[in-house]
């Protein structure tokens, strides 16, 4: 009978037969893959002290959670400033808004491009919040940077080396997403990407993996595992998306409590209008939260962060 061959396995020098697969990493490799931005090798943070990323006055891994809010995608000047006045009348700390989208099907809404960055930027002014939006194309890092505060790394382009190194040289703040497959070891070395070429300003955002259930009842798995996993790891802060982790509106504000709990540094939401008149967002509508739920999300953060300090929290995750 022909079947399988069983593979030839190697001798293991200490115990026996083992197999050795090649390319594999774990995390007990991490200080070899990304020594700039790992923990273990950067004693000067200790155990738990994350660094601070400032962007204006919002500050990630300091003491009180980011909460950015606004559209999926900016689609109006009026749109954007009304979901930019809600954001700030709610009391979050930045703004969000795709001005380049990333859409599956290249016959869809491919963003406003520069117009929609010029509308960002003159909304955030506005109304007085700092700005993050994505970037997908290693030809456009410099033309966003001039307008955007904090540059964002999405899903879909963590693995896209020449863009990591790109966003690094241009010296603005980095949010990166973590790819919607990525292992954690994965994830920081994209980081270490950005900070290879000089730049620590990067904030990593778990915004939910392909799991057996993703589709099914939401549209990604919410990773809040990863949260005191990364803080031990890494002193880079975390922020949670519940938004795009979900894809479902109503659940989004037990994902951000949830996210809360387990020690993130911020969070970054999708917000729409109230208004009857309003037109329904061209991208991403079912996950978009009104007005009021942003207000009871931002006033669980602001109340959550009297009760407990983040050194209490990240002691119990200490080596
Ligand atoms: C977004 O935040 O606009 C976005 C497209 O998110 P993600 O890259 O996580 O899918
Ligand atoms: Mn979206």
């Amino acid at each position: 009978m022909n079947g399988a061959r069983t593979p030839r396995l190697p001798a293991s020098e200490k115990s026996g037969w083992a197999m050795k697969i090649a390319g594999r990493v774990t995390i007990d490799d991490l200080p070899r893959i990304c020594p700039l931005v790992c923990r273990q090798t950067n004693p000067r943070y200790g155990s738990h002290h994350r660094r601070v990323v400032e962007v204006g006055r919002a500050r990630f891994g300091a003491r009180s959670p980011v909460v950015i809010a606004g559209p999926c995608t900016v689609e109006s000047w009026e749109q954007t400033l009304e979901l930019a006045q809600i954001a700030k009348g709610s009391g979050a700390d930045m703004l969000r808004g795709g001005a380049f989208k990333p859409r599956t099907s290249p016959h869809d809404f491919q963003g406003l491009g520069v117009e929609g960055l010029k509308i960002l930027r003159a909304a955030s002014d506005k109304v007085g919040l700092p700005v993050v939006t994505e970037v997908i194309d290693v030809r456009l890092v410099e033309t966003v940077a001039q307008y955007a505060d904090m540059l964002q790394i999405g899903s879909r382009s963590m693995q896209s080396y020449p863009l990591l190194v790109e966003v690094g040289r241009v010296g603005k703040p980095v949010l990166l997403k973590r790819g919607m497959a990525a292992s954690l070891c994965e994830w920081l070395g994209a980081a270490e990407y950005i900070a290879k070429e000089g730049n620590l300003e990067i904030v990593l955002c778990e915004r939910g993996i392909k799991t057996c259930s993703s589709g099914e009842y939401s549209r990604y798995s919410l990773d809040l595992n990863v949260i005191p996993a990364l803080h031990l790891l890494t002193f880079l802060p975390i922020i949670v998306d519940p938004s795009h982790a979900t894809g479902v509106a109503s659940m989004v504000e037990s994902a951000s409590r949830g996210a809360v709990e387990f020690g993130c540094d911020g969070l970054i939401i999708e917000i729409a209008s109230e208004r009857l008149d309003a037109p329904r967002p061209v991208c991403d509508a079912d996950q978009a939260i009104d007005p009021p739920t942003l207000r009871r999300i931002t006033r669980f953060v602001r109340g959550h962060e009297e009760l407990v300090p983040p050194e209490a929290r990240m002691e119990e995750y200490a080596v």
